[in-house]
């Protein structure tokens, strides 16, 4: 299956061959080093708002959220992601269960997920996904995913990329 990806349809944001820094507003992935500034919340509005501010910098404004919520009830979760591949799993801490966030599982199988840290070192994450759409559309255009440290209460933007997964409502139905 071919990239869905346009390189040249990618903001510059968080957008760089291995090797360069991908962090996002302090959320950093295991293999990256702690930069910049970091920005703190308490509540999942405060990650929203977060996830916004960086989507408006990226050129794709989130206009339809989601918080992530696991069968169980539980909202805290582990994170891995490939964003060049487009792919996110959450794994709940409370039952166990993992989950391919949005339309993740028609790409899982070429992806290389990476395991998400905070700065804080703790691992563990409330998760709040975003889109853009396609404007007139409610078609899904950039997805982003903000997380929540629970131990430090960091917020930040973990993860972005260009998405092609049609309905907006159907999809964050699948965070
Ligand atoms: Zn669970
Ligand atoms: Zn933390």
């Amino acid at each position: 299956m071919a990239s869905r990806q346009n390189p040249d349809d990618r903001g510059e944001l968080g957008v760089g061959p291995a090797g360069n820094p991908t962090l996002k507003n302090g959320a950093a992935s295991m293999a990256l080093t702690e930069k910049g500034e970091f920005w703190y919340g308490t509540t999942s509005g405060d990650t929203q708002a977060e996830l916004r501010s960086y989507s408006i910098a990226n050129g794709h404004e989130a206009v339809r959220f989601a918080a992530s919520k696991c069968d169980c009830g539980c909202r805290s979760f582990a994170l891995q992601t490939d964003e060049e591949v487009g792919v996110a799993i959450r794994t709940c801490t409370d039952c166990g269960q993992q989950h391919l966030m949005g339309d993740s599982a028609e790409y899982v199988e070429e992806a290389a997920p990476e395991t998400h840290e905070c700065v804080c070192e703790n691992e563990v994450f409330e998760l709040m996904s975003g889109v853009s759409v396609y404007e007139g559309t409610h078609d899904v255009r950039w997805y982003y995913i903000a997380c929540r440290c629970v131990e430090c209460n960091l917020v930040g933007v973990f993860a972005d990329w260009k998405c092609e997964a049609g309905d907006a409502a159907a999809f964050l139905a699948k965070v």
